[in-house]
């Protein structure tokens, strides 16, 4: 067990949270899984966009993508500081975690709000790999950040509802069985609040893929395996709804902060990630007859990203010490998401600069990782939207969304 402090208070209670790195055992299970999956496997399914079907089996298979999911459905119930521990070493292997990290935040929604008989049918072969859970259809083409806009709408007819839209960037869609749908049940101008009136759905899509449903993917710059969802006439079963008809939103919302969390800590393993490589490779590259790292010019940036990413690890570290405490922790969830991916964008071109000509060559893995690290300062909420969210809900200021 790592060393603990006391952290921030929040309603008057105080909370203890690890200083040093959380889960060393499993941290070094996930470390030498990714041994097997070298640079040369990621190279290769990002040259052709391919899906890393073997290493998504492999730590299923090692049971790390259902330490969220409680044991009597099959997982391992552990707290969201293990998932965190998880996706942090993919990334920091040079792994990469974006290829599955949604089920543990989507299986979330599921396991708050679905009923019983819904998480004993689904619940459990998540946990084995039966399921796949990897997609999450929110964002539309006309909406974008403006979810309450989205026009998707599910409509009840009979024992089915018949939904209409599109949906775009839902990633991993065709290699999921499962997809958390967020659509409109109630028009717009039709509720009490503007947060009603929108659903959340379990969509098996083996069911309906050529019968409403058609994935098409988006290439992208990054291998994300991303795409675009077009619902013609879509019938899914009564039952597909998780919950009430019209709360989606808050049940998106409540999963937020796990969310949050859990992409933090993908970005805070890139971070990492680029700054063992870059100082290895300052200590070793000798140019004018020095190791490069011997200038501030090298050395200084790499320092000022470990700062950083100390920074966005702490802060990560107190929003899930405050998430397991089931205390309010939105301002930290969504500081920690920010730190985290500035952090990595920073240490990302800082080791580019410290490479040179050979940040470009595709072995060293460094412009690949470069070009996925953007990714968290945009998605899945982009740098500006937490800004916004700490400018209105922690200093007062005027709303801007
Ligand atoms: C590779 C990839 C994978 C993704 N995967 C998924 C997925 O699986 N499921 C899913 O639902 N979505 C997914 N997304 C979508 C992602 O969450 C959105 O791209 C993101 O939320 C922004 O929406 P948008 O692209 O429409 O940008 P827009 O909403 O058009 O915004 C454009 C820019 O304007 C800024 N902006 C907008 N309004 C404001 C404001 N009020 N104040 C300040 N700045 C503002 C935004 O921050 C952004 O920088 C993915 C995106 C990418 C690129």
């Amino acid at each position: 067990m790592p060393d603990t402090v006391h952290t921030g208070t929040q309603d008057d209670a105080m909370v203890m949270m690890p200083v040093g790195e959380t889960y060393p055992e499993i941290r070094e299970a996930v470390r030498k899984l990714c041994a097997d999956f070298p640079g040369a496997y990621w190279q290769e399914k990002d040259r052709v966009r391919g899906y890393p079907t073997e290493f998504v089996q492999a730590l299923t298979q090692s049971g790390f993508l259902a330490v969220l999911i409680p044991e009597e459905f099959g997982g391992a119930g552990l707290p969201i500081s293990a998932g965190s521990a998880i996706l942090e070493e993919i990334n920091r292997s040079g792994c990469n975690a974006g290829a599955c990290h949604a089920q543990m935040y989507i299986m979330g929604t599921v396991l708050r709000h679905g009923s019983d008989a819904q998480k004993k049918q689904y619940l459990p072969k998540i946990a084995t790999g039966e399921l796949r859970l990897q997609a999450f259809g929110v964002t539309e083409p006309t909406s974008g950040t403006d979810t309450l806009s989205l026009r998707t709408t599910a409509v009840r007819d009979g024992d089915e509802y018949v939904v209409n839209g599109q949906k775009v960037w839902t990633s991993r869609a065709e290699h999921s069985d499962l997809l958390l749908l967020l659509a409109r049940t109630t028009p717009k101008d039709q509720v009490a609040k503007r947060t009603d009136g929108l659903s959340v759905f379990l969509v098996d899509m083996r069911k309906v893929l050529g019968n409403g449903l058609t994935i098409r993917p988006i290439r992208t710059m990054i291998n994300h395996n991303t795409t675009e969802l077009f619902f013609d006439n879509m019938r899914i079963p009564a039952d597909s709804l998780i919950g009430q008809e019209g709360r989606g939103f808050r049940y998106i919302l409540d999963g937020m902060n796990a969310e949050r969390v859990l992409v933090a800590s993908d970005a805070l393993g890139d971070a990492k990630f680029f700054i063992d490589r870059a100082s290895d490779y300052a200590k070793e590259r000798q140019v004018f007859g020095r190791p490069i790292g011997q200038n501030q010019g090298i050395q200084f940036p790499i320092a000022e990203s470990w700062v950083a990413a100390q920074a966005a690890e702490l802060m990560t570290r107190k929003a899930a010490a405050l998430f397991e405490a089931g205390l309010p922790c939105g301002a930290e969830a969504n500081t920690a998401k920010y730190l985290a991916a500035e952090a990595a964008w920073k240490a990302a071109d800082v080791c580019m600069q410290t490479y040179g000509g050979f940040g470009y060559a595709e072995e060293y893995d460094i412009e690949r990782k470069f070009r996925e690290a953007r990714l968290y300062r945009t998605a899945p909420i982009s740098s500006n939207l937490i800004l916004g969210f700490i400018g209105e809900h922690v200093l007062g200021m005027p709303r801007s969304y």
